[in-house]
């Protein structure tokens, strides 16, 4: 049965232009791409999105980032789509990604390490409707 996740496509990816070659990967890599757009966060939807982190000393540092320019948010479906997602996207410190993932290959640090993806059903149950509608998802 297929499942559905949520993506994001970090500012850093998107300035340095990595957003086609992260798709390619996704899409080389058996998902289907049923939502994308590109969006740019205020500090404030930023700091919504990371509510869960408000108490880490990381968090005022990793919101300013977030929205310091555009993102690509996506809806990834394919079957395990949430935990084959985290497996291309990498270790979140992309100095222990495995080779061929996303954050190794593009990441520049712990924070700036290009791509998001939700880490349970209930994470991507609720970052999904953040960024889209029913209408958006096809
Ligand atoms: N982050 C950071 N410093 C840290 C840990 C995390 O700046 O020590 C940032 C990084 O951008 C990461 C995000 O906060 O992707 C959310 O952290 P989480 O632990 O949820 O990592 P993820 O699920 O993205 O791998
Ligand atoms: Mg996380």
């Amino acid at each position: 049965m297929s499942e559905k996740t949520f993506g994001i496509i970090k500012p850093d990816a998107v300035g340095k232009g990595y957003t086609g070659e992260i798709l390619s990967m996704i899409e080389k890599n058996g998902f289907r791409i049923a939502g994308l757009k590109k969006v740019r966060l205020s500090k404030e939807k930023a700091e919504g999105f990371y509510f869960v982190h408000r108490e880490r000393p990381f968090f005022n540092s990793l919101t300013d980032f977030m929205s310091e320019g555009p993102i690509v948010v996506m809806v990834l479906e394919k079957e395990n789509a949430i935990a084959d997602w985290r497996k291309l996207m990498g270790a979140t410190n992309p100095a222990d990604a495995d080779e061929g993932t996303i954050r190794k290959t593009f990441a520049e640090n712990i924070e700036r390490n290009a791509v998001h993806g939700s880490d349970s059903p209930e994470s991507a149950g609720i970052e999904i409707p953040y960024f889209f509608n029913q209408l958006e998802l096809v």
